[in-house]
This record gives C-alpha cells, structure tokens and sequence, in this order.
C-alpha cells in the first residue's frame, strides 16, 4: 500500500490570499460601481525591457538553425551568464566568485526551497517572523518543523525570530542556537533592512555557532541607502557562512520568465555526524545535477542582457516607477496619521495599525470603506499580527487615488 509523506500533512492550508480573493469579489458583487484599487500584489506589473526581449527574439533564432541549435545546458548554467554575474553584481562590489560557485536557476523560490535537500533532518531552523512563507512550509514538508499549533500559530520545532516595531526589524539571537538561519534583506513583507553593521552581528553568530545563512536578497535591486548591503559576502567572513540567493524577477520583471541564482561558496562547509567537514557546493551541484536540467537558453540569454548598458537602464526606469510609489504610498500613510516602516529600500511598505486594531480587521475596513485591497500582516506570520503590507507594484495613478481616498478615510 502507498504511504504518503505525511510532514504534509503538517502544512497549514494559506488561506491568505484566496480569502482575499474571496472578500474582494463579494465587495464587488455588490459594489459594482467602485474602482477597487490593487495594492496586495507581489508581481510586477511593468513589462520586460526590451533588450532582454530581443535577446530572447535572437537566441530563439538561434535554436532554429542547425549550426546554433542547443540542447541540454549545463545544469549550472552556461558560462555566459554565470561571468557577467560575477563581474557586474560581485567583482564590482570588491568580491571574489568563482565560475563553479555561482548556479543558475528557474528562481529563488525554487532555491530557497530546494535548498532543504542537502542538510540533515535534524537540524534546528530560525525564521524570522513575520516570513516570506515558502522557508517555512519547505521545512515542514521535509519533517523538520515539528508540530503546528493553534494557538500560537507556530511549529514547536521552529525558531522564530521576532521582527517587530519594538526591535526596529532587527532579529535578536534567539536563546536556543539554531543550525540554519533564514535571513531576506530587503524584507518581504516589512520592507526593512538591515545595514552592514546589523548583519556582520549574524555572520560573527553563525560563524561561532557553526550555522549556516541562507540569504535571500530577491529585493537587493530597491536598494537606495548607502549603507545597506547589496551581497552578504560584502561581510567580512560571510563566504564561509552564507548561501546567497538572487532572482531577475523582481529585477527585471521575470516572475513569469523564471531566472535567478545562488551562490554557495567552496569554503562553505556542513558536517557529518562523526564530525567530518564536506562541502556544500559539492552536495549542492549533486543536487542540482541529479534533480535540475538547467534553465533555458533563451531565459539565460535574456538574463544576460539584463546587464547590459541598455538592459540597466530600461530596468531602472521600472524600478524608478515602483520606487516613487514606494514613497506615494510612505508619504500618503504619514499624512493619514500612520507609522510606516519599509519602502525605502524595498518596494513593500509595512504599516503599524493603530493600537488593538487586528489586520484582518483593518483589511475589511480598507476594503469597504476606500475600495483598496491590502494584504494583512497576519498572514505572514503571528507577529504579523497588527500590521499591514502595501505594495508598491501598482500603477501611479491608482497608487495616488489609494493614498487620497485612505486620507479620506
Ligand atoms: N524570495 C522572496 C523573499 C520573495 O518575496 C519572492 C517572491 O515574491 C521570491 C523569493 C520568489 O522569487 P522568484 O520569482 O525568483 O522565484
């Protein structure tokens, strides 16, 4: 008889954004008339830059030729594009990659998730909280999770990390050392980050406790301020402490042409229960041989252009545009009497209700009282709880009415 892997049935069912669906098609039903305004959405809305687009045109071209044709790639990535990645997000900023340490793939959801594979069931994982959900659930499919419970809204094997008003978004060290540490700066959902002295606090930690960071900067592109890092391994130390990882689609507007990658550095080490050293790179590149067959050609060509002078500059513009309605939206909520946090740095902007008010309450209340739909911080984890993301993905014009009818509110 087929037995199921039963850590799924740990999982808890995401009710957020289908009971957002749900609500915001009720409020439409019966309010024909109202333009409801989008401000939940995690997807770009802008379109590709042209010069991925011609890349993709002409090395599709290519694969209808004979002499040019392509095949399987390297499971890692060609070549192409794991050099300009090297040279443009890493040599520039004074670190040293090597070819065989960078693995490109369909997206940093995906790494971020596949990732589990290689360490062991027994160890002890930190979230922060609230979390982009996909390190949690991957940590409960693979058994590592513990039990779910109610009440807190928390599994009994998970550290979590509270980032919150009271700590500035700053995870502290929890009291139990955990073996893994999730770390995504610029955070989804709060929007905050942490600067170069707040995360050398974590390399120093996970290199004393022997842990590991996996660090997800799929925002790293919203970047304005000065101090705050573009890479981990900016961190004196990080390469022997932390995978990275990166995505082009919140960069480039690939979240449906699928492109990012990771970093797993050589020195990065795990051990094995009798105590010998192995290397993570290795386990990684057996991983992704064994169960990945590489991206396609025509996506890594188009992620090549990303680079170019032209391709940084259209992708610019875009991000230019979600950057103002990052600050629309930071300056609107100000004037409406809100405590804001992120946006600055990132294009999520996290506001603190006002005290007592529940977020799933406050989406109820924006929802029929201004027709905008937001996402309720709850949903992202318990101390979530009283908070409330808006993104800065929508258009200018809506994001201007959003703010002028909250004011109104
Ligand atoms: N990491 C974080 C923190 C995200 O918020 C998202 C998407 O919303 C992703 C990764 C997914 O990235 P990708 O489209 O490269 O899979």
């Amino acid at each position: 008889m087929l037995k199921i892997n039963e850590n799924f049935l740990e999982l808890q069912d995401s009710y957020l954004f289908s009971t957002i669906a749900k609500k915001v098609s009720d409020f439409q039903q019966k309010n024909p008339n109202v333009k409801v305004i989008k401000l939940g959405i995690g997807d770009v809305t802008l379109p590709i830059p042209s010069s991925c687009i011609n890349a993709m045109k002409s090395s599709a071209d290519e694969l209808s030729k004979k002499e040019t044709f392509k095949g399987y790639g390297p499971e890692q990535g060609y070549d192409f594009l794991k050099s300009k990645i090297i040279e443009k997000d890493y040599k520039s900023r004074g670190i040293d990659i090597d070819l065989d340490e960078v693995f490109i793939s369909d997206g940093a959801k995906c790494d971020t998730g596949n990732i589990v594979d290689i360490f062991s069931k027994g160890n002890k994982v930190a979230i922060t909280d609230p979390v982009y959900p996909v390190y949690l659930d991957t940590n409960v499919m693979s058994g590592r999770a513990g039990k779910y419970d109610e009440k807190t809204g928390m599994y009994s094997n998970m550290i979590y990390l509270p980032c919150n008003s009271e700590n500035n978004f700053e995870p502290d060290f929890p009291s139990e050392v955990p073996d893994i540490i999730y770390l995504c700066f610029p955070n989804n959902p709060t929007g905050t980050v942490l600067n170069k002295t707040q995360l050398k606090r974590w390399v120093d930690y996970a290199k004393e406790n022997k842990s590991i960071i996996l660090y997800d900067s799929a925002y790293e592109v919203f970047i304005t301020e000065d101090d705050i890092p573009h890479s981990i391994y900016e961190i004196e130390g990080a390469k022997d402490v932390a995978i990275e990882f990166k995505s082009f689609s919140k960069t480039a507007g690939f979240t449906g042409v699928r492109c990012g990658y990771a970093i797993v550095p050589k020195s990065l080490m795990g051990y094995t229960e009798d105590g010998r050293e192995i290397s993570l790179n290795k386990l990684w590149n057996r991983r992704q041989c064994t169960k990945f067959n590489g991206v396609s050609y025509v996506t890594q060509k188009a992620a090549e252009a990303v680079y170019s002078e032209e391709g940084q500059k259209e992708l610019m513009q875009n991000i230019k545009y979600y950057q103002e309605n990052a600050k629309i939206i930071r300056d609107g909520l100000r004037e409406a009497g809100y405590t804001v946090f992120g946006g600055i740095n990132a294009p999520y902007v996290w506001l603190k209700l006002p005290e007592g008010v529940k977020s799933w309450d406050f989406f109820d209340k924006l929802l029929n009282e201004a027709g905008i739909v937001g996402t309720p911080g709850v949903g992202f984890g318990p101390n979530g709880e009283g908070y409330f993301r808006l993104t800065a993905f929508g258009s200018k014009e809506n994001t201007i009415e959003a703010m002028n009818r909250i004011q109104k509110m």
